[in-house]
């Protein structure tokens, strides 16, 4: 990413930098290619849906995977310590509940914890507004999924609305790709 002033418009702050159909699909030869070292990862709607409480095997040998590989990982998520503390037993990473992202402090906290720097970083999450909002505002690298198993809600669904610009943008600065 190119240094400039103007970076933190609304269109730099929630357009994704790349958009992956499954969190499978961001290898650590690909985290290789973009110096990426460390990952602050959303956990709700990226790695599983609400009511799965555990990852599954594949999401297991995929951490397994970055691990290996000497990628370090942790979890931030917005939703109650009790979700997050279930979900990371198998895994036994740093983890951040209640995390109110698009605030930055438990991305933070965990890149602290991490050793990590923000330059060898990413987030990966489903939402705009606060997995690529918290991230940019670092100015670090943004990676999205769809959202795995998204709520049928009003307050959803007006946020995906929300984020419709900023995918059409992302698709437009990636039509070469
Ligand atoms: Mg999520």
């Amino acid at each position: 990413m190119k240094k400039s002033k103007k970076r933190h418009t609304l269109n730099y702050l929630l357009t994704p930098d790349k958009i992956f159909s499954s969190f499978t699909d961001i290898t650590p030869e690909l985290l290789a290619s973009y110096r990426i070292k460390a990952l602050v990862i959303d956990i709700d709607n990226t790695l599983a849906p609400y009511e799965q409480d555990l990852p599954d095997e594949k999401t297991l040998e995929w951490f397994a995977s970055l691990s290996e590989n000497r990628i370090k990982a942790a979890l931030i998520s917005n939703n109650s310590p009790e979700r997050v503390e279930k979900y990371n037993s198998l895994l036994s990473l740093p983890a951040y509940p209640n995390a109110k992202k698009p605030s930055t402090k438990a991305i933070l906290a965990a890149m602290e914890k991490m050793g990590a720097a923000r330059e060898e970083t990413a987030g990966l999450g489903d939402q705009l507004l606060t997995d690529t909002l918290a991230v940019h505002r670092l100015d670090m690298l943004s990676l999205i999924v769809p959202p795995i198993n998204d709520k049928k809600s009003l307050f959803f669904r007006l946020k995906r609305w929300l984020e419709k610009p900023f995918i059409k943008r992302y698709h437009k600065l990636h039509k070469e790709d």
